[in-house]
């Protein structure tokens, strides 16, 4: 598998997913089935959830293939979050 990054915004927050260290162990799509579901594309929906809910649930993550990052924390330091993996938004 290709080593793929995948970004889905509400606008606040942006949730990364790295597929290549997800794990299937399907705590995301229990636990917050309004903003995770893999029966439909795109799979990550943060216009679900608030923004603390989705904070919250993707910090549960045990493999790391979820993380986020506020979105106005790139806008002020976009050197510091990711380089330029934020350009290919899939939303
Ligand atoms: S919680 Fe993380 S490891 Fe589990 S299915 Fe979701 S993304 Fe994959």
């Amino acid at each position: 598998m290709k080593d793929i990054t995948k970004h889905y915004s509400n606008g606040e927050v942006t949730v990364v997913w790295k597929p290549m260290l997800c794990q299937h162990s399907a705590k995301c799509f229990t636990g917050l089935p309004e903003v995770f579901d893999p029966r439909v594309r795109p799979w990550i929906t943060p216009e679900g959830a608030t923004t603390a809910e989705i904070i919250l649930q993707v910090k549960k993550c045990p493999s790391g293939a979820l993380s986020f990052f506020m979105n106005e924390d790139v806008n002020e330091h976009p050197k510091d979050i990711g380089g330029n993996e934020y350009d290919a938004y899939d939303a």
